[in-house]
């Protein structure tokens, strides 16, 4: 393969990974990667197609801002067009800015506005005549998703602002480091994915459809710039701080305008030092060209302002050294390689412990036991090993060997096809075996006391306990026997363990470990799906018709349940009396209990919000689309495609506005 090959083929690589990042970042808030390794491979190919304009992809991600947009929402065009911002990463960088600036204007000094640069979710608001009209997502950069009532959760968000006419004010919603920390800790609990970072977490919230559950958030936002007016407000960036302050927007008042460059990078080095100080995240300082009618002159690429620039911060970066890497079993029996460092200071907390997540990490860093590493929290918040310091390494460092049987059973280790996790598919390996039983006897789940994690190890090490099912048929007599247990915790546990047998349906269901089913999702499930039956049968589609379960939790309980050890696990159960059903008593209690009803068109005398708070005030459940799982359409005027979906289905009942009133109680 000659030169302009193996470039053009590292340009498509690059062009497609940093789509794919993108699409990982701002649509699904979950990226792989820190920022930091991302602008390195936005970099690349920014420099490749500079140097080779001929083999520039038609899609380049270059030429576009990340898209947060998914087909189907509802979107809005911006007034004015929402731009990205380039990156500087050294201030020699930042430097060929502000005097690239100065020589395009012809100017020998220039004022710049420095800011800091807020890691958060760019948001548009809307005002007509001082009133707020809608608020939008920066969307693809042209077009934006509405998420007016949850922007409205903001605590500080004027609602009228003192302008006449038209205007678009722009600002970065972000979310405060002590609620990311209650936020992870609450998601943990649930059996949810984590959030990398604050900015992930404002993300992901920004896009959540029940805007009370985004209230919980606690999300703030700083306001810092005006898109589209029909009548200039101001002269200069500083200006417009001002004035969004004196409206009452939430402003970021640690901004200066500086005079030399000097003092930018006084600027620069503060904030660089003082950040972990802040209650919210920043990963750099942008600085603008303060006069307007100066920015205008300068204009934007087809991506960002040339007048303003982004100083990204780099992670605080350490040398610590390779111990030992520990190698842990899971509950779904994948191994996961972990690196034991010598403890080192990074960002504000002692790391002592990284992920090296598989094997495939482990390869492509070339590790070696005492090998010195450079570790940086991605996202400032997770330890990651970031490459080996090679220089002056001894040749007597041995390579990580990944085990090719179960550091804990023993099992011989199998990878997963095509990927690159490896699991340990012993289903009685005693490693997966304990975390599957301690999840399952947990207080959330079947909340069997007496029955904790050293007494579950113990009784695996005895031979007592083999499986879930073996707890309920424990045989007392040999515990008894057991150092450490006498009459009295052996018959508390006997109780506990008979008592569970009754505990409601959800949490039997939280406790069976389906993967991204923590405890608040079962109890979701549950109130659509009254029986294990209905669980077993349910299709991704149904499952997908309850609002809070997306694609990849219905596609994980579609496979659960087609793994016929978990299905026979959950026959064994019944035989043995656990409760597989949800109780009755609410269920009779009202007409309308557990019925699933869908709001559509315009209604006469109500809000759909406000049926949506009768429907759930009488037990009845909303369900999202239209499917043979609802019972009944509650059709107002002008109804459109959910009505002539709903009219093919027999067993959906559609009925009006004043229909249903009929059917419940409304006084009270
Ligand atoms: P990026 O999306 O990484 O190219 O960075 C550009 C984004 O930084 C903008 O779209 C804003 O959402 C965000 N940002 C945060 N703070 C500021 C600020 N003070 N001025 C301008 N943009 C900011
Ligand atoms: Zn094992």
């Amino acid at each position: 393969m000659d030169l302009m090959d193996n470039i053009k083929e590292r340009i498509i690589y690059l062009t497609k990974e940093i789509k794919r990042h993108n699409d990982l970042y701002y649509r699904h808030s979950l990226p792989e990667i820190s920022d930091y390794d991302y602008d390195t491979l936005l970099k690349e190919l920014v420099t490749l197609e500079t140097q080779y304009p001929e083999l520039k992809q038609d899609d380049s991600p270059t030429q576009r801002v990340g898209s947060d947009l998914y087909l189907g929402e509802k979107n809005i065009p911006h007034k004015q067009r929402m731009y990205s911002l380039d990156n500087a990463y050294s201030l020699e960088e930042l430097k060929s800015f502000v005097l690239k600036a100065q020589n395009d204007l012809q100017v020998k000094y220039l004022d710049i506005c420095c800011e800091l640069k807020i890691d958060g979710f760019s948001i548009n608001l809307f005002y007509k005549n001082g009133t707020l009209m809608y608020a939008t997502t920066r969307g693809d950069g042209y077009v934006g998703e509405i998420v007016t009532e949850n922007i409205k959760t903001l605590k500080d968000l004027p609602l009228k602002i003192p302008f006449a006419g038209e205007i678009e004010i722009r600002g970065e919603v972000y979310l405060p480091v002590s609620e990311f920390e209650r936020i992870n800790e609450e998601r943990q609990l649930d059996g949810l994915k984590i959030f990398a970072n604050p900015r992930n977490a404002a993300s992901g919230s920004i896009k959540l459809k029940d805007s009370s559950e985004v209230k919980k958030r606690k999300l703030n936002a700083f306001f810092y710039a005006v898109g589209f007016t029909n009548q200039p407000i101001a002269q200069s960036q500083s200006e417009i701080i001002k004035l969004l302050d004196k409206w009452g927007f939430p402003v970021n008042m640690h901004y200066i305008r500086a005079k030399s460059y000097q003092e930018i990078v006084d600027f620069c080095n503060h904030w660089d030092k003082e950040r972990y100080k802040l209650e919210y995240d920043t990963d750099g300082i942008v600085i603008k060209v303060d006069d307007i009618a100066l920015q205008e002159e300068l204009g934007y690429t087809t991506k960002s302002p040339k007048w303003a620039i982004a100083y990204k911060f780099k992670a605080e970066e350490k040398i610590s050294e390779l111990l030992d890497v520990a190698f842990q079993v899971g509950r779904t029996g994948a191994v996961t390689p972990v690196a034991l460092l010598k403890p080192v200071s990074i960002a504000g907390t002692t790391v002592a412990r990284a992920t090296l997540h598989n094997i495939e990490e482990i390869e492509r860093l070339d590790l070696r036991i005492g090998d010195k590493v450079r570790i940086i929290k991605s996202g400032e918040i997770i330890p990651k090993v970031l490459g080996v310091v090679e220089e002056n390494r001894p040749n007597t460092h041995l390579k990580v060997q990944f085990p090719e049987n179960c550091p804990v059973c023993k099992h011989k280790l199998e990878k997963e096809e095509g990927g690159v996790i490896t699991y340990c598919v012993n289903s009685a390996c005693p490693a997966q075996l304990q975390r599957r039983l301690e999840h399952f006897t947990s207080r959330d789940a079947m909340d069997i006391e007496g029955l904790g994690p050293a007494n579950i190890s113990l009784l695996i090490e005895n031979g007592l306990l083999n499986s879930i099912e073996d707890i309920y048929k424990l045989e007392y007599e040999k515990i008894l026997m057991l150092e450490r247990m006498g009459q009295k915790s052996v018959d508390n546990l006997k109780e506990a363990i008979e008592r569970s047998k009754h505990q409601d349906f959800h949490k039997l269901l939280f406790a069976l470990g389906i993967r991204f089913v923590g405890s608040k999702t079962a109890k979701i499930l549950c109130k659509s799906f009254n029986n294990i039956e209905m669980l077993i049968n349910a299709t991704e589609e149904e499952l997908q018709s309850i609002p809070e379960i997306g694609q990849k939790i219905a596609s994980s309980i579609v496979k659960f349940f087609k793994d016929d050890d978990n299905v026979n696990l959950i026959r064994k159960l019944q035989e043995l009396g656990l409760n597989f059903n949800s109780s009755d008593e609410t269920k009779n209690d009202t007409a309308i209990s557990n019925l699933k009803f869908l709001v559509t068109g315009t209604l006469k005398n109500h809000t759909r919000n406000e049926i949506h708070k009768l429907i759930e005030k009488n037990g009845g459940i909303i369900i999202s689309s239209v499917s043979k799982n609802l019972d009944y359409l509650i059709a107002g005027e002008s109804a459109g495609s959910k009505l002539t979906k709903a009219q093919k289905i027999e067993t959906i009942k559609i009925i009006s506005e004043d229909q249903f009133l009929d059917m419940i109680d409304l006084d009270e």
